[in-house]
């Protein structure tokens, strides 16, 4: 068995999920079984919706469901053989009916909590899923449908669930290789229910993370992560278009990516499958034959000291300053007691004998945080910073990696520094409007000369 996952815009129209009907076809010995996410920017869409329910008009979250319908029914009519027409429109109506009476119940009540969230995000998985086994039928593909919902346990931390893996496994286990035995399995990814049946789902991007939980779950040779790029790069193709692909890493050097914000990958992908060391491959559904890039137990063996830049952007840096800080124990707890009981998670962090440097991502509630570091020191905040942080495993065998790294980017202001927290990667802030320059300095330096064994 393999797993197979479309991403959102492999699945985004007609003629895409016939691509992916193709690669599944070519594919069918291998026992597929196969995760989507929802079609096209399906998420952001049910999510603009049920703000809409708030803060708009009845009228216009209606007209925006209506939108959706028509979307989905135009691009699904033209997979769907003529016999299962009218089973599709049922489906569809079926769904955003419900859907609709969900957000005519929201917008009387007026609050959108996490469990809603996931309510109404749910949809957009459970629609593609159930269209992508249709369309399989159409392209003579044997298939069955599987409600993740009935497989995914999780906790109940609506928005960001985790997953409860005993549960889990036990399901899938119990399920989907008798079913994969007979047809291909197609599942909606990002979707999951609590222990009591209640919809969650596992975070932004999460289908990823489906994949790896299913593949994990029914131990299956390998898991495919098929996108629309040709895998990994060298540095972000937005900042720097002129990258190499990386044909092979390891799990630890991806899973430092995706951290930092690679975006090919969920960062929460890769534990499933390290556990049962299941290589994971990352592959363009536009261009099935490229090999993409393979993510496996351990780093082959490489001549380039770096793998890839990666950047993660509007990163605020806060800097704390008290000279109370001078010999005391327990000022760090101080400080991340305050980050900690304010949920703002931090990235990076520095010290010295008076102060603290650390970047966070999310200003949700830095205002008071900002308001209770002040009550003993001195605070400083700078929006629009980016972190860049070069990954390899050679980093931590190879010396003189700083020095090269800095002297490629002395005409920047490198405002902190990290090396250690992991041996493979190295990390530094600058602000975000010398990130470019930043990037290609870099990539200079580490990638004009490049491992063919490796690069692309
Ligand atoms: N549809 C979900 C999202 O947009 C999950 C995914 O695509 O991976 O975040
Ligand atoms: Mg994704």
């Amino acid at each position: 068995m393999i797993v197979m996952k479309f991403g959102g815009s492999s699945v985004e129209s007609a003629a895409a999920i016939e691509r992916v009907a193709g690669i599944v076809k070519s594919r069918a010995h291998c026992r597929p079984v196969v995760v989507v996410s929802a079609m096209g920017k399906t998420t952001n869409r049910l999510l603009a919706i049920a703000q809409t329910s708030m803060t708009g008009t009845r009228e216009d979250y209606l007209a925006q469901i209506h939108d959706l319908r028509d979307f989905h029914s135009r691009e699904a009519r033209q997979v769907v053989p003529l016999g299962n027409r009218a089973a599709l429109d049922r489906t569809l109506d079926e769904h955003f009916q419900e859907l609709t009476e969900l957000m005519k119940g929201l917008a009387v009540l007026g609050e959108l909590t996490p469990r809603s969230i996931d309510a109404i995000s749910s949809y957009g998985e459970r629609l593609s899923s159930l269209i992508v086994a249709m369309a399989f039928e159409h392209f003579g593909l044997l298939t069955t449908h599987v409600d993740s919902r009935r497989m995914i346990v999780t906790d109940r931390r609506h928005t960001q669930a985790a997953p409860i893996y005993e549960e889990t496994y036990r399901r899938l286990k119990e399920t989907i290789p008798k079913l994969a035995a007979e047809a291909v399995v197609v599942m909606g990814g990002f979707i999951a229910s609590t222990e009591d049946g209640v919809t969650s789902t596992l975070g932004r991007g999460g289908s990823d993370f489906t994949a790896s939980i299913v593949g994990a779950g029914i131990d299956a040779e390998e898991i495919q992560i098929w996108t629309d790029v040709d895998g990994m790069l060298t540095a972000d193709p937005t900042l720097f278009p002129g990258g190499h692909r990386v044909k092979t890493i390891s799990f630890a050097e991806a899973a430092e990516l995706a951290y930092f914000g690679a975006k090919v990958l969920h960062p929460a992908t890769v534990v499933p499958a390290v556990e049962k060391n299941i290589p994971v491959l990352i592959l363009n559904s536009r261009r099935p034959r490229s090999t993409g890039t393979r993510i496996v137990a351990e780093a082959v063996a490489c001549k380039n000291v770096v793998k890839s830049i990666a950047c993660k952007r509007n990163i605020t840096l806060v800097n704390i300053h008290s000279t109370r800080m001078l010999m005391v124990h327990g000022f760090l707890h101080r400080i991340f007691e305050i980050f900690d009981r304010l949920q703002t998670p931090v990235d990076m962090v520095a010290t010295s004998e008076v102060s603290v440097s650390l970047t966070i991502d999310s200003t949700a509630n830095l205002a008071a945080v900002v308001a209770e570091l002040e009550t003993f020191s001195d605070v400083n905040i700078e929006p629009d910073q980016a972190i860049v942080c070069l990954v390899g495993d050679n980093i931590r065998y190879t010396p003189g990696v700083a020095i090269r790294v800095f002297r490629a980017v002395d005409t920047v202001n490198v405002r902190m520094i990290s090396q250690g927290a992991s041996l493979l990667n190295l990390s530094f802030v600058v602000a975000d409007a010398d990130l470019r320059q930043t990037v290609a300095a870099l990539h200079g330096e580490f990638f004009s000369e490049i491992d063919p064994e490796v690069f692309d």
